[in-house]
């Protein structure tokens, strides 16, 4: 039974009286805490409220809520746990299981509350059944403390049940206890400033939660199936098997004291580097994995299945038919998850939803590809590395060849998958101008279906033109171009910037920024839609509030480098609820507004300077530059703020753009003017 917290008569009503509040953050209206530790029979207790310090002791017998409104509740009466022992456990009828929270506490308590482990007021309804974290509250992201408070009362829910919450720790748990604070959210700094107290002393013995977190495991086992946050290496395996001595290791040495590296062979620093089961990323490897690696694992650890987080997936994967589970769904991001189900001896992807798809079953449509993937990562959240022969590449860029090379993703410079791919150069203009082309990249379609990816198989991606810090701004002038498109059309294709380094020999050669753009595949399948290969369309036969729209953007950029009659950087498409095609632009290298060093004006438009504005529209009436300038006029805040917040762009390019956006305004607002200019030419 569960003691009713509102049944406490004394709340922080009370406490509050005994506060203290000094150095008062007011910059950072933000809430903290509550950090609680208990010193013979006082409870000391830490907290931030509206930006401000706060703190407060009380006496055991006189402790019973802390309550304020934005910060979790808790018992103080119940702040005593039990100690996780190592139970091999069995005869378990159900258990939901999923890692790398990482302080996303809304949309972990809704996954688990759309598979009925928490009721709506997020108590315990999963009876004898149980709860697995495997590993990383911490780090990222802003809800770390809600989720651990949570958890340490939903555990006392569970037991009281005959149920069981099993909080594995993980390799930022680690982090954070050894006070490397690298990866915390800012508000936790601004906590550790404001209290003058290392982070990682909230954590410290002395602490609530920092016993509890040290009372923690980091393996566990329930019908033969093993839980771990990174996994079980064979190296670890040959040298230590047993998952209770595993844990005792970590408990008695590893949770205060990083071991020294130098020391090789020591499972010690085996047990805390790459190959320990907080780190391994082994299984994640689609080339360096296979049924009978899985096998030997499996074998000498005794059970039949190992689920695992740590490693990003756009899902939960299932590996060698069950084997290897591979459950951190990418929760981190705070967008979507899953959580791996456990009931009739079969194991299912639970979904926020609340419906199960098999685990073993790769068919989803929710699953995504690598574009959508990297579409859906938080800004600077990843880096890809690319390893191939640069010299060749550039050599034969004008014959785009395919040459073979491997691409790394790394989250947060974690190293986090590899894949074995073939790339291979792209672009009318460019791979003639510039020194690194545009590229194309294909993965193998085996070794993404490994990993749970779906959709399709190749990426394209805009680099710099050359290797200069103009050029970077160049191509992140063309970008913000997409980003202003997407304000004016929702059927504008997608673009997502992401940090590059191009590796030869083991040499980094180049690193900056490139942006993706989705495939002409991957946009035909998102917005349902068919774009339009053959036959002659002109402007005449494209629909009309398209068309304008289309016109009047190209027209603001100051871009005048495509065409309708060579379909040069236009898309024709036809969708269901048309009956005559659209148009979508794409490449604005050229456009005036992006101004590259290496573009130059049109020629058979009589053109003599980049950044002319030219609007090529025919036989528009009075009605419908009425209707396509209120339209602009309402998308005119939004054009400024994606400027505005476009800070990548260097000040003296950001006020350029933000100048020619405002000139347009004014342009099209001089209703006299455009009479005569645009009407009826
Ligand atoms: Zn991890």
């Amino acid at each position: 039974m569960m003691k009713s917290m509102w049944n406490l008569v004394l709340t922080i009503l009370i406490l509050c009286a005994l506060c203290s509040s000094s150095n008062a953050q007011k910059k950072h209206n933000y809430y903290d805490g509550p950090y609680i530790s208990v010193k013979g029979d006082d409870i000391k207790l830490q907290w931030i409220a509206n930006g401000k310090v706060k703190d407060s002791t009380v006496h055991k017998n006189a402790a019973t809520t802390f309550k304020n409104h934005r910060l979790p509740t808790i018992d103080l009466s119940n702040l005593d746990f039990k100690k996780d022992a190592f139970i091999r456990y069995d005869s378990v009828d159900q258990f939901v299981a999923l890692s790398d929270i990482h302080g996303q506490y809304d949309l972990f308590i809704k996954l688990i509350k759309a598979q009925k482990v928490i009721d709506e007021n997020n108590n315990w309804i999963y009876g004898d059944g149980h709860l697995v974290i495997v590993g990383d509250i911490f780090d990222r992201g802003k809800k770390v403390i809600e989720t651990l408070w949570f958890l340490f009362f939903l555990e006392k829910q569970a037991e009281a049940n005959g149920g069981k919450v099993h909080v594995l720790l993980g390799n930022h748990e680690l982090m954070v206890l050894h006070n490397d604070v690298r990866y915390i959210d800012p508000k936790y700094r601004y906590t550790s400033g404001a209290f003058k107290t290392p982070y990682n002393e909230f954590f410290s013995q002395e602490t609530v939660l920092g016993s509890w977190l040290r009372s923690k495991n980091i393996c566990t086992s329930i019908n033969d199936i093993a839980f771990v946050h990174g996994g079980f290496s064979k190296k670890v395996l040959e040298k230590e098997n047993s998952l209770k001595i595993l844990n005792q290791t970590f408990k008695d040495n590893l949770l205060d004291t990083e071991p020294e590296q130098n020391e090789e062979d020591g499972l010690l620093s085996l047990l805390f580097f790459d190959n320990g089961p907080l780190w391994y990323r082994g299984y994640a490897d689609p080339s360096g994995f296979n049924l009978e690696n899985a096998n030997e694992i499996l074998n000498l650890l005794n059970v039949r299945s190992i689920v695992v987080g740590h490693t990003s997936m756009p899902r939960i994967v299932s590996l060698h038919n069950n084997k290897i589970l591979l459950i951190d769904s990418s929760i981190k991001f705070g967008k979507t998850g899953e959580v791996l189900v456990y009931r009739d001896s079969t194991f299912y992807r639970g979904q926020l939803s609340g419906d199960l798809i098999l685990a073993e079953d790769k068919t989803n449509e929710d699953s995504s590809s690598p574009f959508q993937y990297i579409y859906n990562v938080g800004d600077k959240d990843l880096v890809i590395k690319i390893i191939t022969d640069l010299d060749e590449l550039i050599e034969n860029k004008e014959y785009e060849p395919y040459q073979p090379a491997q691409l790394i993703a790394y989250h947060n410079s974690e190293f986090n998958r590899s894949w074995d791919i073939r790339l291979r150069a792209r672009g009318n203009m460019r791979k003639k101008i510039c020194h690194l082309p545009p590229l194309k990249i294909d993965f193998k379609k085996n070794t993404l279906d490994y990993l749970g990816f779906q959709g399709g198989d190749k990426l394209k991606v805009v680099l710099p033109c050359n290797d200069t810090r103009n050029y970077q701004q160049g191509l992140y002038k063309e970008y913000l171009v997409y980003k202003l498109y997407e304000q004016i059309d929702s059927l504008a294709l997608r673009t997502k910037l992401i940090d590059l380094v191009f590796e030869d020999n083991g040499k980094a050669k180049y690193e900056f920024t490139g942006f993706f753009i989705e495939t002409e595949e991957e946009y035909q399948e998102r917005n349902d839609l068919t774009i339009l290969e053959k036959g002659i369309i002109t402007s005449g036969g494209i629909e009309r509030s398209n068309l304008l729209k289309f016109a009047f953007f190209q027209y603001m950029i100051m871009n005048n480098d495509w065409s309708f009659y060579n379909r040069h950087n236009v898309e024709f498409i036809k969708c269901k609820n048309y009956k005559v095609p659209l148009v979508v632009p794409y490449d604005f290298d050229y456009a005036g507004i992006v101004n590259q060093d290496y573009a130059m004006p049109t020629d058979n438009l009589g053109m003599k300077h980049l950044r002319e504005a030219n609007f090529r529209c025919k036989d528009v009436t009075i009605e419908e530059m009425k209707s396509i300038v209120e339209l602009y006029n309402s998308k005119k805040d939004a054009l400024l703020k994606t400027v505005e917040n476009a800070n990548y762009l260097d000040k003296r390019n950001k006020s350029q753009f933000l100048s020619d956006i405002t000139r347009f305004y004014k342009k099209i607002n001089d209703e006299g003017k455009w009479k005569k200019k645009f009407l009826n030419k």
